[in-house]
């Protein structure tokens, strides 16, 4: 008899989805494992923006999600698009160049909605994304499709609001607790785990096992081993805890890596953001209106179109493009015109401003003179025309080696101003191989009998870059159906 039903190793949106529904399918003890301490639990969930990115057909459809939206953003969901089931296969198709793993992909998207369906049914509440995702017209508010909600508190209430539901549903948690090593038995089957506590090693025994404690991202010799340079200097957004472990005991055993082991996601952030996540900051130390703005790196040149698409379609890969620049840094430059289109968490942040651009880049640690050129060639290039946030607008630079596509407006206006930026890594893109039952795959191409994974663990959905929301979606649906499978053992 073993001492639990279903242990969860992890306790970040996947992990806690997987407990709760393992719970819901009738697993009686299910136990979830958490490595850090109670004060700083629930993973990268908790320094998430709880925004979600899934599926619906008609506006309305969200309503049911956030029944108070109308009183926070008046006449919402005016504004927003749909996002039918195809919509979000093109976004993910383009920004992974159609490299996302199609089965897994379809699960993804197929289940998004009815997912957070069942997530508001659980207790999580959430409310419209407004500073993340809406672009404020005169009287209405603009939605980028798809990625329109999130948790209500973000991603410090989804964290709280998963611990809440899971005690409820008499899961289990136990803090300071670290998963070492998967148990089998003679006929390889998964029996439970070895657990390190206060107490030392010790065996814990179960049905199933799912592993849902994150990527590799907190683990600098993991970084150079497969990232490469410059990763093994990179910030981390969130959690200190996820160094792999999961990924290591899967592997142990005969685990079938997948996906882009080479790959993460990234942003640009603070450059004087600290070396992990705040606990209160959270993603406040985010720099994602670069759309209207324009980049030089410390040659004073720029590197990047900075106008390629929308800020949620080009983000997750900025981070390293940034990274990748002498010195890890650049400096976001904007004009008085764009000032009220920074989204607020640039309030975190400490710019250099100045009356002109030559006095600008005087102030700026970029060599000068090619960055004055810069910035003047850019406003030389600047095509006339009208400039619209909402939309990809067309407004392009005309000339330039490398253009800027959209939202090109001259830096004619002052005060301008200067953010420095750095890249710091959310998380990382290898992860296992699993099946349509969230069961890992093994090497040799069978399922490991009673072991799961969900969340970041998961290899394949994620190439190069990432359409934003998509992370916390993909933990809910594949933690969700782990924890059911688990529950079926
Ligand atoms: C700053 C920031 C902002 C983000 N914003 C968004 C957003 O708005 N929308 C979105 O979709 N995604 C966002 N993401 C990404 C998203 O947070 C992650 O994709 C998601 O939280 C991953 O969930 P997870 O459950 O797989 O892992 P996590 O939430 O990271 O949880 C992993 C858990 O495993 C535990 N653990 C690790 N090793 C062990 C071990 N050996 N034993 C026991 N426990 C262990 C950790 O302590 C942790 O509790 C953001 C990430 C960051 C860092």
């Amino acid at each position: 008899m073993p001492d639990v039903d279903v242990i969860v190793v992890g306790a970040g949106n996947a992990a806690l989805a997987a407990a709760v529904s393992a719970r819901e399918q009738g697993a009686g003890r299910v136990v979830v494992l958490e490595k850090a301490p109670r004060a700083l639990r629930g993973g990268n969930t908790h320094y998430s923006g709880g925004l979600l990115r899934f599926a619906y057909d008609r506006p309305e459809d969200l309503l049911p999600l956030v029944p108070d939206a109308e009183r926070e953003v008046p006449g919402f969901p005016a504004g927003v698009e749909p996002y039918p089931q195809a919509a979000f296969w093109r976004d993910l198709r383009r920004v992974t160049e159609g490299r996302t793993d199609p089965e897994l992909a379809e699960i993804l998207i197929g289940r998004s909605f009815d997912t957070v369906r069942w997530m508001a049914r659980q207790g999580i509440a959430m409310e419209p994304a407004v500073s993340l995702s809406g672009v404020r017209v005169g009287n209405t508010v603009k939605w980028s499709p798809g990625a329109i909600i999130r948790a209500r508190h973000e991603g410090v209430g989804l964290s709280a609001m998963w611990f809440k539901v899971a005690e409820a549903r008499g899961v289990d948690v136990r803090y300071d607790t670290r998963a070492v090593r998967l148990l089998q038995d003679g006929r390889a089957r998964v029996t439970g785990v070895v657990v390190q506590d206060a107490d030392g090693f010790r065996e814990l025994t179960a049905r199933a096992v799912v592993l849902g404690c994150g990527g590799f991202e907190a683990n600098p010799e993991w970084r150079a081993r497969y990232l490469g340079r410059p990763w093994d200097h990179a910030k981390v957004r969130g959690t200190r805890y996820n160094t792999g472990d999961g990924l290591r005991m899967a592997i142990e055993i005969g685990a079938l890596p997948h996906g882009q082991w080479t790959g993460c996601h990234s942003t640009p952030i603070d450059a004087d953001a600290p070396p992990h996540g705040d606990r209160t900051l959270t993603d406040k130390t985010n720099r994602l209106s670069y759309p209207f703005g324009v980049l030089v790196n410390a040659r004073g040149r720029r590197f990047v179109d900075e106008g390629e698409d929308f800020q949620f379609y080009t983000y997750a890969k900025l981070g390293g493009i940034i990274l990748s620049q002498p010195g890890g840094v650049a400096f976001q430059i904007f004009d008085a015109k764009v000032a009220g289109l920074l989204e607020a968490r640039y309030k975190t942040g400490s710019p250099i401003v100045a009356d002109s651009l030559k006095a600008l880049v005087d102030r700026l640690p970029v060599e000068r003179a090619a960055g004055l050129a810069a910035l003047e060639a850019y406003n030389r290039a600047v095509e006339p025309g009208g400039f619209d946030p909402t939309v990809k607008d067309g407004l392009a630079t005309r000339g330039l080696d490398l253009p800027k596509s959209n939202w090109a407006q001259r830096l004619d206006t002052p005060p301008f101003v200067a953010y420095p930026v750095t890249g710091g890594i959310t998380f990382t893109f290898g992860g296992v191989r699993i099946d349509d039952r969230a069961r890992v795959i093994s090497t040799s191409w069978a399922p490991i009998p009673g072991l799961y994974a969900c969340g970041e663990m998961v290899g394949g959905l994620f190439h190069g870059n990432y359409p934003g929301g998509t992370g916390l979606m993909s933990g809910a649906v594949f933690g969700r159906l782990a924890g059911a499978s688990a529950a079926g053992e």
